[in-house]
């Protein structure tokens, strides 16, 4: 796609930027950049950057101009000789003016963008670029339903809310440079899809439940970086488990360029698995309903509403969930392995101790608790975890064995703790 980058004022305004057409060459520079790693090499990106152009329109007959503003930019740049159309696939016009804020991309004049100049970065012009590309806004999951532009892990979500970050290549301040200049995040693989550079059968791995609707699978991901560049055998990039609805996971890495933002907190964690769910039928969606760190023995359970409401009219049982359990993480942050288990929606039965601290499980680790200050309470969910931990520990390969017995180490340590606590609260004098 050749992209025509041109910044505007109109006659009679205020400008507030100042960078220069060599700062939007580097702009352009790292579009062309960002849209080689996600497309894995499938989509060339061109840009050609514009010196300022005062247009013959006033800020009102911009603004009455609407969603054919860029259209009509064009056309008179066209009549002038300052642009030929034949030229480019597509026109990004940055407007200098006091009012403008964000960018859009109108479904009535698709080949054009137009974003206010004073708020210009990569994230947001790639953001817009990927509207043209095939992709869609994101959204996240909540209580009162979903929240458009809300998914962070991807550069279609909002500006300020997606995990953006600081690009010191963009930090040129000769050149006038805007500040800040964010770049990224990578985009979520349903965007990959849509855009049409990833593709199920080649990147993802298919989950099924067994015939009895359990479902017990270790799985293996590399960090999503765009599409994987055709003929580079590797890792999946994303996971797909099909139930009653279906769930996409991905890794997104710190380690990964335009990752380098994805929260990182919960150290030696690298990065976050995100989860996103989808009809059975159709489209991947962009539908994100949760995300945990990546780090040895986090555990995220995850209850279908549709499973749910069918395992209660099935068995009479509570409603039902899947987990994903993070065995570990390569050192590199490149690499994940993560068990997906599903269980039918009764609780455990116990009759023997084993059975007690599945039991335990599956009411205090995977059912949400309400918070709460009680150690015993406490101490009875890291037992539970840490039962949890050792039979993952036993149906493990080498390497994630290792990295579970750390976690296990450290878990116990916490027990000990905890058994302390309520020492010191029965020694207290009531
Ligand atoms: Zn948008």
């Amino acid at each position: 796609m050749r992209c025509a980058i041109i910044p505007v004022y109109c006659a009679g305004t205020a400008r507030r930027t100042t960078y220069t057409k060599a700062w939007l060459e580097r702009l352009g520079g790292a579009l062309s950049a960002y849209y080689a790693t996600q497309s894995g090499g499938r989509a060339a990106l061109s840009c050609t950057a514009f010196e300022w152009q005062q247009l013959p329109l006033t800020t009102q007959q911009w603004i009455a101009a609407g969603t054919q503003a860029g259209r009509d930019v064009v056309a008179w740049m066209a009549s002038d000789g300052l642009v030929s159309r034949d030229d480019f696939d597509h026109f990004v016009l940055l407007i200098d003016d006091a009012i403008s804020s964000g960018g859009r991309t109108p479904h009535d004049a698709p080949e054009t963008s137009l974003v206010a100049a004073v708020g210009v970065s990569p994230a947001l012009v790639a953001h817009e670029l990927g509207h043209r590309f095939g992709a869609v806004h994101t959204f996240l999951d909540s209580p009162d339903g979903p929240i458009q532009y809300g998914g962070p892990y991807c550069v279609m979500g909002s500006e300020n809310g997606k995990h953006s970050f600081l690009d010191a290549s963009l930090a040129v301040p000769a050149e006038g440079a805007p500040s800040p200049a964010r770049n990224g995040p990578g985009m979520c693989f349903a965007n990959l899809l849509n855009t049409g550079w990833a593709d199920v059968d080649a990147h993802a791995l298919k989950l099924e439940p067994y015939s009895d609707g359990t479902l017990g699978a270790v799985v293996q991901l590399a960090a999503l970086d765009g599409a994987p560049p055709a003929g580079r055998p590797g890792l999946p990039v994303a996971c797909v488990i099909e139930l009653e609805d279906r769930y996409q996971v991905e890794y997104r890495s710190p380690t990964t360029h335009y990752d380098q933002d994805v929260p990182n907190a919960a150290k030696p964690a690298a990065g976050d698995l995100v989860v996103y769910r989808s009809p059975a039928d159709g489209a991947l969606q962009t539908l994100q309903v949760a995300a945990v760190a990546a780090e040895a023995g986090a555990v995220l359970s995850i209850v279908d509403p549709a499973l749910a409401q069918a395992l209660a009219r099935k068995t009479g049982g509570t409603p039902g969930s899947f987990r994903l359990v993070v065995l570990g993480v390569d050192p590199g942050g490149r690499s994940v392995s993560f068990r997906v288990e599903r269980t039918l929606g009764k609780p455990p039965f116990f009759d023997r101790t084993e059975g007690l601290m599945d039991y335990l499980r599956w009411a205090l680790v995977d059912q949400p608790l309400p918070a709460h200050d009680d150690p015993v309470l406490t101490m009875l969910k890291a037992l539970a975890e840490i039962h949890d931990l050792q039979r993952l520990q036993r149906i493990s390969g080498p390497r994630d064995r290792a990295a579970l017995a750390r976690v296990l180490r450290r878990r116990q340590g916490d027990l000990v703790h905890l058994a302390g606590r309520i020492q010191e609260r029965l020694d207290e004098p009531s």
